[in-house]
């Protein structure tokens, strides 16, 4: 007998919704033991997932599980965009707190559905866990590379510029749950130019730059004032400057990218994106990074932001 607010309920409440938004590239959706997924024979294939805890990424309240939905989807959409690819089919783990009721696995789907559509991304699977424990979520998500490949963060070049879309910092306290993953941005990005490293800023803009200068064994030099700097940010009244917040809150979700001087000149010069764009510095031979402030002084800039950490063992 199913029991209609146990795990094959959900499932079954879950399947009819997601099998109306199945895209051409899914062979076996939800109902099998595996999904089959149909990808264009010459594109590479991008994998990417997250693992969202509560407690640790979000609280309930002040979130909701909608929003909770939206967001483990939104940072492997982010993902895909950072890799300058198209999604294609998700599949979702989740371990509902048992006093959550049916009614909290329900509403995150429905949060990770309307943002499904919205990208035309199939959810093809998951798994489903009831346990005394809080909400964990976890999205894997599957995407193609376009004919011109995966673009990556270890391929920066000295005299590069060092771009960005949207603003930076405050995201805590502002649009963390609410972000549109750059997808169509770095699509059309990649379409027009010619993109030498990018990624997505989750960990925070200074930390992330340095992930693309270590990979891509350069340096960088930042300048201070071309920092865009949120609204956010900019309210937050906490004894730290608004570019402090840009530099080090992360989960900004926007692309931080580098091209040659000319392309970087054209895309400042059209509106390509419909979505603001920064020529925030330049890649330079060496390692590091240096950040030049208004009045001309220099400051190393550090890697800041956000690192889970282990207790300390012995064993280390
Ligand atoms: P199995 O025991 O073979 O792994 P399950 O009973 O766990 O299968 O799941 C049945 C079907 O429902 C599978 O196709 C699985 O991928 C899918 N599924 C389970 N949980 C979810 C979920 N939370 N979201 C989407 N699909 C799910
Ligand atoms: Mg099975």
């Amino acid at each position: 007998m199913t029991n209609s607010a146990g795990e094959f309920a959900l499932i079954e409440w879950i399947r009819q919704r997601a099998a109306t938004h199945a895209n051409q590239a899914v062979g076996i959706g939800i109902g099998d033991d595996a999904a089959a997924l149909r990808l264009s024979p010459s594109a590479e294939m991008l994998v990417t997932v997250d693992v969202l805890l509560e407690g640790v990424h979000f609280k309930m309240p002040p979130a909701t599980p909608v929003e909770v939905g939206r967001k483990a989807l939104a940072v492997n959409l982010s993902d895909i965009a950072a890799m300058a690819g198209q999604p294609v089919a998700a599949v979702v783990g989740i371990a509902c707190p048992r006093d959550g009721g049916i009614d909290l696995p329900r509403e995150l789907h429905e949060g990770m559905q309307t943002l499904a559509d919205e990208f035309k991304v199939a959810i093809v699977g998951g798994d489903t866990n009831i346990w005394d424990g809080p909400l964990v979520v976890s999205v894997t998500l599957f995407g193609e590379a376009t004919g011109s490949g995966p673009v990556r963060r270890d391929s920066a070049r000295p005299g590069d510029w060092i771009m960005t879309t949207g603003s930076f910092g405050g995201s805590l306290a502002g649009q963390h749950f609410t972000f549109q993953p750059r997808l169509l941005e770095a699509l059309a990005l990649h379409r027009e130019t010619s993109l030498h490293a990018m990624l997505d800023v989750s960990d925070g803009l200074a930390a992330d730059l340095h992930h693309i200068l270590d990979e891509s064994h350069v340096g960088a030099i930042l300048q201070a004032d071309e920092i865009p700097i949120s609204e956010a940010a900019r309210l937050i009244n906490d004894g730290r400057t608004p570019l402090e917040h840009a530099l080090g809150d992360g989960e900004d979700f926007e692309l931080l990218f580098t091209v040659s001087p000319e392309e970087g000149r054209q895309l400042l010069g059209t509106d390509t994106l419909g979505t603001p764009i920064s020529h925030i510095g330049e890649i330079i031979d060496g390692s590091g990074c240096r950040l030049v402030h208004g009045d001309g002084s220099e400051t190393n800039l550090p890697r800041l932001g956000w690192e889970h950490g282990f207790a300390e063992t012995d064993s280390g």
